[in-house]
């Protein structure tokens, strides 16, 4: 499908994606953020059961300061 450059910096080749707001992210501007809370879902954010307890989400720099990531 081509090559999509980064959403932030514009500069780079995205090979992440926000799992918030879908914006595509190179390796230097994705963010990960874990989630400690197995049973709750965030923004309703389908992941894989296969690891109950710690969840990692990769999201955008602006996602991670505004979406409320603790409980
Ligand atoms: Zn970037
Ligand atoms: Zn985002």
């Amino acid at each position: 499908m081509g090559e999509k450059n980064c959403g932030v910096c514009q500069k780079k080749v995205a090979e992440f994606t926000c799992s918030a707001c879908s914006v595509p992210l190179c390796a230097e501007c994705v963010r990960e953020v874990a989630i400690e809370n197995p049973g709750q879902r965030v923004l309703g954010v389908l992941t894989s059961p296969l690891k109950s307890g710690m969840k990692k989400q990769k999201v955008c720099e602006k996602c991670m300061k505004e979406v409320d990531f603790v409980e």
